[in-house]
């Protein structure tokens, strides 16, 4: 208990001469005296009266006998210590208690009466904002009145700023200033504080957004610290007043009203909840209470619709005598190995006048052909069901008929039927080509009693649909069969106006490295130029060329021409719809609306397919096994129709899952993702380019490639039952790369190449690639190394080759080298 021991650190207790001393000790010696202001209370402890003892010190300690056993004097003095100390500090606490309950009373009371002084203050000020106003407007009525032939914007000002005046600077400010006294001062005061705070922008501020927790725009800092500057310049200015055209939806998000309006989110939310809606920035309210509000705060209503962008391409009527005769638009569908490319390469090739362009024939997507008696044919050169429908998906019918091939030595299959009934479903009439009549166990009266059974009456069986026999091996009755076509056309009156914007739907779109986006468009009606501006699908741009089917460049398209369209901004799909607008910005309005609302589409499907889809596919998953595989296709036609087909695969057991599906070469990150899933690779008339093929290899992902959409179908028909070994139908044998061309004389061009990889073998198929896509395929007309034929070029080496019936090649095009094996089937 000694305070001399230099060991106590900070106390009251140890000295007792001078009571507010406290002597600090440090280490090495030093003390130090600290004056402490020390609170002394009187206690008062009741003296037992006969408890004086000899002791003295004792007197307080009470009758020794009632005290426990075995506590010493000493002991109970320092408890009768500690019990009056408590009870002091009791004493002292219960004052303490007191006297801050006052205190708190005080300011309470204080707080109060500076709120009510405060909202008295505000009323007032309102009131004389609003006489203001009123007598602001009442002047300028009668300014107005003055000035007859001045037709000033300026009133509709006012009226907002009187309805809305919190939405206006503080313009009002002086009038109430005059009036208020000492109070105002402070509150100017208080003001200056806050405006001092938020003048500063401190980080958390800007986080949090300030004060209350409101999100502050970049822009409302602006202009709060234009305000600002505005005041310190030279007190309040009254801002020159906007009235915007307000572009109205049928609904509308509260931050975006604003945002057309040009006002503070937070007005707009202050005037719609005094207008009894409670609502947030982020909701969505209706064009009825929009409007309100835009006409309070003083700007025009201008009702639209989302859609209404697309108006301006809304379809006119043409007038009866503007309507010339078009072309017809066919179609070719029917059973797999029926004859349909065949056929459509007979009609081609016979009507075609290929040499025209120095032998090369372009490959669009579709072209025309001239019959005997000069009528003009348009035909759609992707056969198949799969490019029919999806085309008529995407609201694009393009068909005016169709060819149903039957083949004569076999009968109506199942994708005859399909073809039936897609042309019935489409409203298109049929002509019935019966093929392969050239073979001798053709019976092509069994075809014709076979499709009635499908309701396919054909006029040999005394019904309507036209039938012609025909070979496209021999070219037996093409002519019959273009006639037949004719003769349908005519019948159906086909029409259009060549005098109009044009209107056309894509055939095929593919992303061309050299070109950019190229679209083959089939013109339905008006005339397409160069220099147009349009919209296709999604996508929009400028006509910057047109190419035929002829490879040619054209200035201009008619109704049912297919061209070549360069100068799109993005690929389209296949069946998208174009249309010329006036304006590029029209066309960029309607492409973005389009977007938008596809966007959203996907949006609202994909959150469809969370919960109700999810759950049935892990259903399903359960019983079901499934084939993962990742599809590229040379052109959007191509992928769409091999995705269609592949959905079609599969049964109760088995399924095949389309990871992805694209257009152009097999990159790293296809194979990434397939190997990511465990899935073959497909490349229809694509190649991997050189870094994928490697990483392939490495991670074991298989890659297939395939030009036949039937071939690729039945490999995976077989591969989803798991029936199929990893027997391979096409060997790979090289690739050589183009290092120059020449032209030689008698042989045309010839390609100078090294052989990269493998070797060059003269009786080989070849293809070739440009950017890793297939552009042709064909087999080799010359293999020269130095000047002698050869049969085969090893790798490293360096050899001419030429193309049988094909001219159309660069340097940097690669040849790849392959040779077909022939496998039994033993699938169906
Ligand atoms: P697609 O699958 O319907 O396009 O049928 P293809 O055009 O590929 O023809 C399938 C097979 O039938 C090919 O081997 C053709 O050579 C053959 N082919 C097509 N048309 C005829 C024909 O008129 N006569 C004969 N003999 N064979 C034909």
């Amino acid at each position: 208990m000694s305070d001399s021991d230099g060991k106590k650190t900070l106390g009251l207790r140890g000295a007792p001469a001078r009571p507010g001393n406290v002597k600090q000790s440090f280490s090495h010696g030093r003390t130090k005296n600290v004056v402490v202001e020390t609170k002394r209370k009187r206690v008062v402890v009741p003296k037992p009266v006969g408890a004086k003892t000899g002791t003295g010190s004792n007197a307080s300690l009470g009758d020794p006998k009632k005290r426990p056993a075995g506590i010493t004097d000493s002991e109970m003095e320092r408890r009768l210590k500690a019990v009056q100390a408590a009870r002091a500090r009791e004493t002292e606490e219960a004052e303490a208690r007191a006297s801050e309950e006052k205190a708190r009373a005080e300011d309470r009371e204080r707080r109060r009466a500076e709120a009510e002084a405060k909202e008295a203050e505000e009323r007032q000020r309102e009131e004389n904002l609003k006489a203001k106003a009123e007598e602001d407007a009442r002047r300028k009525q009668e300014a107005e009145a003055a000035a007859v032939a001045a037709a000033a914007p300026a009133p509709a000002v006012q009226p907002a700023s009187a309805k809305m005046p919190n939405t206006k600077g503080g313009a009002p400010a002086p009038v109430a200033r005059k009036k208020e006294g000492d109070r105002e001062e402070t509150n100017k005061r208080n003001k200056g504080n806050d405006d001092r705070r938020s003048g500063k922008l401190t980080v958390n501020q800007a986080l949090t957004g300030g004060e209350g927790g409101r999100q502050r725009s970049m822009a409302q800092m602006k202009r709060k610290q234009e305000r600002q500057r505005q005041k310190a310049m030279g007190g309040t200015v009254e801002r020159e007043k906007v009235v915007r055209n307000v572009n109205l939806p049928p609904a509308i998000v509260v931050s975006e009203l604003a945002n057309r309006m040009a006002e503070r989110v937070g007005a707009v939310v202050k005037a719609l909840m005094t207008n009894g809606m409670m609502v947030t920035q982020n909701e969505t309210i209706d064009a009825d209470t929009a409007e309100l509000i835009i006409e309070e705060f003083g700007h025009k209503v201008v009702r639209v619709s989302d859609a209404d962008v697309e108006d301006v391409i809304k379809e006119e009527v043409d007038d009866p005598k503007d309507l010339v005769t078009r072309p017809p638009v066919i179609t070719i569908m029917g059973h797999v190995d029926h004859g349909k490319t065949s056929l459509l390469d007979a009609i081609r090739k016979a009507k075609v006048q290929s040499g025209e362009a120095g032998g090369i024939t372009q490959h669009i997507g579709a072209y025309q052909v001239k019959t005997d008696n000069d009528q003009v044919l348009t035909f759609l050169d992707t056969p198949g069901h799969a490019a029919f429908t999806s085309m008529r998906s995407r609201g694009a019918q393009v068909t005016d008929i169709v060819v149903l091939v039957v083949a004569a030595d076999d009968a109506v299959m199942p994708q005859t039927i399909e073809a039936i009934n897609h042309a019935k479903a489409a409203k298109v009439p049929m002509i019935v080509a019966i093929n392969k009549i050239d073979k001798y166990e053709a019976n092509p009266d069994k075809v014709r009693t076979d499709l009635l059974q499908h309701e396919v009456i054909v006029e040999k069986m005394s019904g309507e649909v036209q039938d012609v026999e025909v070979s496209a091996a021999t070219g037996q009755g093409l002519d019959e069969l273009l006639e037949a076509i004719s003769l349908q056309a005519e019948l159906l009156e086909l029409k259009a106006n060549p005098n109009r914007a044009a209107v056309g739907a894509v055939i095929e779109a593919q992303l061309d490295v050299g070109r950019g986006p190229v679209a083959t468009v089939l013109v339905q009606n008006g005339t397409l130029r160069q220099g147009d501006i349009f919209v296709v699908g999604e996508q929009y741009g400028k006509v910057r060329a047109l190419i035929n089917d002829q490879g040619e460049r054209v200035k201009e398209a008619g109704p049912s021409v297919p061209v070549e369209v360069l100068g799109l901004n993005g690929t389209p799909g296949a069946g998208d719809v174009l249309n010329v607008t006036d304006t590029e910005a029209q066309a960029r309005e309607i492409a973005e609306y389009r977007e938008k609302a596809a966007k959203d589409k996907r949006a609202a499907a994909g959150a469809a397919t969370t919960l109700e889809q999810l759950m049935a596919t892990a259903k399903a998953d359960a019983d079901v096994s499934e084939l993962p595989l990742l599809i590229k296709a040379d052109v959007q036609g191509s992928a769409e129709a091999i995705l269609q087909a592949m959905e079609k695969i599969g049964n109760d057991e088995v399924r095949v899952r389309v990871l992805h599906s694209g257009v152009g070469a097999i990159t790293d990150t296809d194979v990434g993702l397939a190997e990511a899933s465990n899935a073959p690779i497909i490349g229809f008339n694509v190649r991997a380019n050189a870094s994928a093929r490697a990483t392939a290899n490495q991670k074991g992902v298989e890659i297939r490639y395939y030009s036949v959409i039937y071939d690729m179908v039945d490999d995976v028909k077989a591969a989803a039952s798991g029936l199929l070994s990893n027997e391979i139908r096409e060997h790979f044998i090289g690739y050589a790369s183009i290092k120059e061309v020449f032209k030689v004389t008698g042989v045309g061009k010839v390609a100078g190449c090294l052989v990269t990889e493998g070797k060059a073998s003269r009786a080989a198929g070849v293809r070739l690639l440009r950017d890793d896509v297939v552009i042709h395929e064909g087999t080799l007309k010359t293999l020269k190394r130095f000047k002698d034929e050869v049969a085969e070029v090893p790798s490293g080496q360096e050899c001419g080759m030429a193309f049988e019936n094909y001219e159309d090649i660069r340097a940097g095009d690669v040849i790849e080298i392959f040779t077909r094996e022939e496998v039994v089937r033993t699938l169906d």
